[in-house]
């Protein structure tokens, strides 16, 4: 197979590992930076041109997009699928999970526990706003943030409404979350490949920090996940359309509920946690589902002669 990695920094360990993995099972891979990629979307027979040169035979894209290029790196994911390419992940259900909000409203709407949360851009009422997520203490968080960025414990009634009022003035969106204190400043991080749980690991923040990301200092380890935190990692994934997910997963005294579905998961932590080549089992998730989509064309073949 030919295989693509979509990723801006063929050092980063994730893109690594994959490149790694390609290899060792014998396919041939490349890794392009996404923002060199360049398209004529209007043709019929569409294409994509990196560094001059037209790219084609790849059977498979393994899309690795930072946040900070979601809509160029979509528009190429969604070029390459437009092409015939498989992708790991698939353009509209990356564009779906990065949206937090939409995430936790498809989440909500199928039953998935979440902590309960609040969204708002300018509201008239801070305390009734306050009120629907129970009152302090209470979790603010910026949309737009990533590792722990702007992410607020707000302890009382009073705080969380200044903090309100200064992101407002920022003109952010903001979600107002019940803070679920009896996760001790720890989650879970549940990789599911092809709807099972693969790896997962508990993060804990560094002493006197509720946040867990391990870019504030939290550490992982390994542990076992209850029936139902696998049942509800694998349901999030599959309801943002992820056959590769990291599910955010924190413990309360009302079950598990998710956090996010991140759909590029890092496989620096997770590897280092589990002992688990979860580079490998994503290439072999790929390879099964091409020799799947391939006996499927030839089925549908056979068929279209008869119309
Ligand atoms: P980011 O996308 O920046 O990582 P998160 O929503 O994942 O933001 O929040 C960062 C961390 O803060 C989480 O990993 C978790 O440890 C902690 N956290 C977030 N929301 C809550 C909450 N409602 N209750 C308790 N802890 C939370
Ligand atoms: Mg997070």
């Amino acid at each position: 197979m030919k295989i693509a990695v979509l990723s801006r920094d063929a050092t980063l360990y994730s893109t690594r590992r994959l490149v790694e993995a390609c290899t060792e099972r014998g396919h041939e891979v490349r890794v392009l930076d996404v923002l060199r990629c360049y398209m004529n979307i209007t043709s019929r027979r569409p294409s994509i041109h990196y560094k001059g040169e037209a790219l084609t035979g790849f059977d498979a894209v393994i899309p690795r997009i930072g946040a900070s290029v979601t809509f160029y790196g979509t528009a190429v994911l969604r070029q390459f699928e437009m092409m015939g390419v498989m992708p790991l992940n698939e353009s509209v259900a990356i564009t779906r999970s990065r949206d937090k909000l939409r995430s936790l409203q498809l989440l909500a709407r199928e039953g998935v526990g979440l902590p309960v949360t609040g969204f708002a851009h300018k509201p008239d009422d801070v305390q009734d706003l306050m009120k629907m997520v129970g009152g302090a203490p209470a979790v603010i968080k910026l949309l737009e943030g990533t590792q722990g960025i702007g992410v607020v414990l707000a302890e009382t009634q009073q705080a969380a409404e200044s903090v309100i009022e200064a992101f407002m003035g920022l003109k952010a969106n903001i979600l107002v979350q019940e803070f679920i204190k009896e996760a001790g400043g720890a989650d879970l991080r549940c990789f599911v490949v092809n709807g099972k749980v693969v790896a997962a690991m508990k993060r804990q923040g560094k002493e006197g920090e509720f946040r867990s990301n391990l870019h504030r200092g939290g550490r992982a380890s390994l542990t076992r996940l209850s029936p139902e935190e696998r049942a509800t990692a694998t349901r999030a994934a599959k309801i943002m359309g992820l056959n590769v997910a990291g599910v955010d997963i924190l413990r309360s005294n009302h079950g598990p509920v998710v956090m996010e579905v991140n759909s590029s998961p890092g496989l620096e932590g997770i590897e280092a946690a589990s002992g688990k080549d979860v580079a490998g089992l994503i290439v072999e998730f790929v390879e099964k589902s091409l020799a799947g989509r391939q006996s499927s064309r030839s089925r549908t073949r056979t068929r279209g002669s008869k119309g």
